[in-house]
């Protein structure tokens, strides 16, 4: 069976067949420190869109190592160590970066970029999308599942 959107590696399989909330390339600290470049492009889905068919295999570990009781989880595969999702213990996201997390990224184009900070001393994107310092303005995060 196929899915829109699916991805993951051989042991953990995620997918959704809904849509996606929301994608963007992300200039978090934590973002630019996993990809060492400026920014990570990043997609979100509802909590309960994107399924995980062995979430036994996860392992969890705080996604910013200096907030470790934050909302956000890495969880990559126990068995090969790859990265498969980030997932939001409060139920309401699920995160994942197509380009590092087996999905095809040409379906899930960054429409802009979010939590670009000035102070970082990185060059303002200048490539035509809007660029925000959070989350772009009209983005509702869904209530959790
Ligand atoms: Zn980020
Ligand atoms: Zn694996």
């Amino acid at each position: 069976m196929s899915h829109p959107y699916s991805g993951g590696c051989e042991h953990v399989h995620t997918w959704s067949d809904q849509a996606y909330l929301d994608s963007h390339d992300c200039h978090c600290s934590i973002c630019r420190g996993i990809t060492g470049k400026d920014s990570l492009h990043v997609t979100f889905f509802k909590y309960a869109d994107l399924k995980v068919d062995h979430p036994e295999l996860l392992k969890r570990q705080p996604y910013n190592a200096k907030n470790p009781d934050g909302p956000l989880e890495l969880c990559t595969c126990s068995v090969c160590g790859k990265p498969i999702l980030v997932d939001d213990k409060q139920h309401r996201i699920r995160v994942i970066a197509p380009g590092l997390m087996g999905y095809d990224e040409s379906r899930m184009t960054a429409a802009y970029h979010a939590f670009f900070d000035p102070a970082a001393g990185r060059p303002k994107p200048d490539d035509g999308r809007p660029v925000y310092e959070a989350l772009r303005p009209d983005f509702v995060m869904p209530q959790p599942a």
